[in-house]
């Protein structure tokens, strides 16, 4: 038991924890082991110009095939790392291997193509984020405008002048900040002013039905003017059909993103996208 641990060692387990307490703690103790066996992987999702269909980047997403389990949702993992505190160690490695992965992509001669990381508020508070961006970026060898970080509207509700400072540090670096899932958060737009944003992505929750949804087109319409007024970049999430694609493309949306050009796929595969080769992906997620 605990207690035979004396008074300093902190427990993990105790007899009121329920089911599925524990099995949070179990997946917790799998993800540290994960993270040290590296059986975690960075898939790469394209984000394409509306215009064009051409590629112009991709957005790093964390996969984890856990041995029994099989394939492990981020949006399961991400919370845990978040409260064990993994996802500052977690969130470094994601960094820094996007970061080189893009340096690659320059390397084969798409020096055009940018790579979008997600960010977690625990990452931006602990730590040295800043410096730790700006050495990931100056070891690759990448200008600052190849990045762009994905920030929440919850994340930017913080008002502690060290956040404002690290951001500010990461623009004057060239970074790109950009609000994921817009729209889904608070309505207090005070931080686009507060902060130097530079591209709001629409939640897939508005852009998925906009061909179906009179409700939803006025919605997208509204923050597709506000961007441009505001003069922000714009970026549709989860497009998953031609028709929702040119409809955007039609509302003055630039950017886009969605099952309907890939998945979210390994690194070799997404370097047959941008190459333009038909080959089936060998696996996407
Ligand atoms: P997100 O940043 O909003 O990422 C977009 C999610 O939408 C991804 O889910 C992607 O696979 C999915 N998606 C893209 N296009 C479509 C589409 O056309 N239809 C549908 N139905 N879904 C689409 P994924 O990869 O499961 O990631 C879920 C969330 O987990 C991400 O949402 C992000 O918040 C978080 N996440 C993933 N990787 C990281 C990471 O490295 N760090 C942090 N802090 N969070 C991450
Ligand atoms: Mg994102
Ligand atoms: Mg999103
Ligand atoms: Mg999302």
């Amino acid at each position: 038991s605990c207690k035979d641990k004396g008074r300093n060692s902190y427990c993990f387990y105790n007899q009121n924890m329920n089911q599925s307490e524990l099995e949070v703690l179990q997946l917790t103790q799998d993800l540290r082991q994960a993270m040290a066996a590296d059986q975690l992987s960075l898939y790469y999702q394209p984000k394409v110009e509306l215009q064009t269909g051409k590629i112009i980047g991709a957005e790093a997403l964390l996969r984890w095939q856990h041995p029994q389990r099989g394939w492990i949702s981020p949006a399961d993992f991400i919370p845990l790392a978040e409260r064990a505190g993994l996802i500052v160690e977690l969130g470094r490695w994601v960094l820094e291997s996007a970061i080189s992965q893009c340096k690659r992509w320059h390397e084969l001669g798409y020096n055009h193509l940018s790579v979008s990381v997600n960010v977690s508020a625990i990452q931006l508070r602990r730590g040295n984020f800043e410096q730790q961006v700006k050495a990931a970026l100056g070891n690759a060898g990448l200008a600052g405008n190849c990045l762009v970080l994905e920030l929440t509207e919850s994340l930017l509700l913080d008002v502690q002048p060290s956040l404002q400072l690290c951001l500010q540090g990461l623009r004057e670096h060239g970074v790109i900040l950009a609000i994921d899932d817009f729209g889904t958060g608070y309505c207090n737009l005070g931080y686009l002013q507060r902060f130097d944003v530079n591209m709001l992505k629409i939640d897939r929750s508005f852009v998925s039905k906009i061909n179906k949804s009179k409700q939803d087109e006025a919605i997208v319409r509204a923050i597709i003017q506000m961007a441009h007024s505001l003069n922000l970049e714009i970026v549709a999430e989860g497009i998953e059909t031609a028709e929702v694609a040119e409809q955007l493309r039609r509302l003055g949306c630039e950017k886009g993103q969605g099952f309907y050009w890939s998945r979210p796929c390994a690194p070799m595969d997404f370097i047959d996208l941008v190459l333009n080769r038909k080959s089936e992906p060998s696996s996407t997620l």
